[in-house]
């Protein structure tokens, strides 16, 4: 590496003009994972600021949901634009401080480029449907609003994507956002806040001030966005422990909520699978990202007249995978986030050997300082679907396990909670259509001969099983970011009722 971190963070936030200072005494510290080096130290955001990000939101938001649909989407068109002049450096942002590879930091930025793409298509489609009345002389249809302010929160695995995923709808929508990223990447977040502002800048005087805004913190910030009756949605990207948390208290106040959580992600291979397939889907699935995916695969359902076949290929793959500093090297796996995420690994590996598991790989391994974490994938044969496997670790195990009776491992493929994403390696037609039935897979994504992770953002994404099935992105995911209101509307010239209609007053 030619320039320290620090130095190469600096010089990144200043091709976005991001004027906040960057090292601020006793503020909250922005640690790469790539070297466990502090690359910045930023000033959060108070609850008085978080009150006044709120009010000027709503403000916002009385202007906004005036302008026409297609006009919000011509917003979101320039912002696209911005961002695919942006890609190079907001990908080394996420590769600093989320620690994934070059090419993952630009696909994420890829994927942000593509919801807008999609949501400027989108300005022109908000469509209501006409709905035949049982009344003469009426007409009926369905109108789609603005909702109002959406309050986002972020995880620290996808720094960027997920905020677009949720603020191009919600922008074509009619509706300003406020993005509490999560504390340990809050550097990429200020740096899609100036590239944002770079589009208002070009777009006119009919984007009111507050359309977007960043505010740093911890969960306390977040839980304050959470806790505010003047925020209408609430998106919250995490794990199901902050789900746990965060659901109940907007439905308190009979706030919306969307939640995409944790994932324990599994995949079948069945006798007819092509192996080689899924050899190679199951390792980047598993391993990418250092299992730090919401849809990495972490479970492994094997049938037992392939195991012998493809469980040592598997193994040889895990064995030579490289790992390595994401920005220095072509390695496949990089660091963990941090020192917590490593023993939290060990615990589950500990966990795992103690009921009957054989650990292949896990041990840490020594890339640059003694801050950074880096680790061996893990591979570990189960007895059976027990403790830590029925459980999200996020970090790169896969719990493999063997199965005989097709019914049978539909039911262990569904029986644990975080069931995000699913795939099925198959070629047999009725082993697939079942996974993709009503009895099939439980998740809001579901596969055949294709990983877990990897989802495109023209279908609607995720949706953890337990909050119920797909929601953000694609397809009619931006219902969500509306409200509906039903019109009748009486055109009627005192014209007797039809025979037998009765009306319900009351
Ligand atoms: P996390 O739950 O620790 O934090 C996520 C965000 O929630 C952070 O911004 C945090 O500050 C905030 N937060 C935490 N407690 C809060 C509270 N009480 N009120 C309001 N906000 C609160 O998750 P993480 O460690 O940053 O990310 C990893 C987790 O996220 C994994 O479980 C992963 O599967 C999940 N994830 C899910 C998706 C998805 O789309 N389903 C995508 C990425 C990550």
């Amino acid at each position: 590496m030619t320039e320290d971190l620090s130095t190469l963070t600096a010089r990144t936030m200043d091709a976005f003009g991001v004027t906040a200072p960057l090292d601020v005494a006793g503020g909250m510290t922005v640690v790469s994972p790539v070297t466990g080096e502090a690359v910045a130290s930023l000033a959060t955001h108070s609850a008085a600021d978080t009150e006044a990000a709120i009010a000027l939101a709503n403000i916002a938001f009385r202007a906004w949901r005036l302008v026409p649909g297609p006009r919000r989407g011509e917003l979101v068109r320039l912002f696209a634009e911005e961002l695919r002049k942006s890609k190079e450096d907001l990908g080394r942002m996420v590769s600093i401080e989320a620690g994934k590879s070059p090419s993952e930091g630009l696909g994420e930025v890829q994927e942000m480029i593509d919801i807008c793409d999609f949501a400027v298509g989108l300005s022109r489609q908000l469509y209501g449907l006409t709905i035949a009345t049982e009344r003469p002389g009426h007409r009926m249809m369905e109108t789609w609003h603005p909702l109002g302010v959406v309050g986002i929160v972020t995880a620290f695995n996808f720094p960027c994507a997920p905020w677009c995923w949720n603020a191009a709808l919600a922008l074509v929508c009619g509706d300003p956002v406020i993005w509490k990223p999560s504390e340990k990447t809050p550097l990429t977040a200020l740096a899609c806040q100036a590239v944002f502002d770079r589009a208002v800048a070009r777009f006119g005087a009919d984007a009111p001030d507050g359309l977007s805004q960043v505010l740093v913190g911890g969960p306390d910030v977040g839980a304050a966005l959470v806790e505010s009756d003047k925020v209408a949605l609430i998106s919250a990207t995490g794990s199901t422990r902050m789900g746990r948390i965060v659901g109940p208290k907007v439905a308190a106040r009979f706030g919306k909520c969307i939640l995409e959580l944790g994932g324990n992600n599994a995949g079948i291979v069945c006798p007819s699978a092509d192996l080689d397939m899924a050899l190679r889907a199951i390792a980047f699935g598993a391993m990418g990202t250092a299992g730090q995916r919401c849809t990495t695969m972490r479970r492994l359902f094997v049938h037992d007249s392939i195991y012998d076949q493809l469980v040592p290929a598997l193994k040889n793959a895990y064995a030579s995978v490289s790992v390595g500093n994401p920005l220095e090297s072509q390695a496949l796996v990089g660091p963990l986030i941090d020192a917590a995420a490593f023993a939290s690994m060990q615990d589950a590996l500990t966990e795992a050997a103690g009921l009957g598991g054989t650990v292949h790989g896990g041990e840490r391994v020594s890339v640059g300082p003694d801050t950074a974490f880096y680790a061996k994938p893990a591979l570990v044969e189960m007895p059976k679907q027990c403790g830590p496997v029925k459980r999200e670790t996020f970090a790169p195990i896969l719990y493999v396990m063997k199965y005989s009776d097709f019914d049978e491992v539909l039911e262990l493929h569904n029986d644990v909670g975080g069931g995000l994403s699913s795939s099925i390696f198959t070629t047999d037609l009725r082993e697939m259509e079942v996974f993709l039935s009503a009895r099939g897979s439980g998740c809001g994504i579901a596969n055949v001969n294709i990983g877990t992770s990897g989802a495109e953002i023209g279908g609607a994404f995720g949706g953890e099983k337990e909050t119920g099935g797909g929601r953000e992105s694609g397809s009619d995911a931006w219902r969500a970011y509306m409200r509906r209101a039903t019109n009748t509307i009486n055109y009627s010239k005192n014209l007797p009722l039809a025979q037998g209609v009765v009306f319900d007053i009351g």
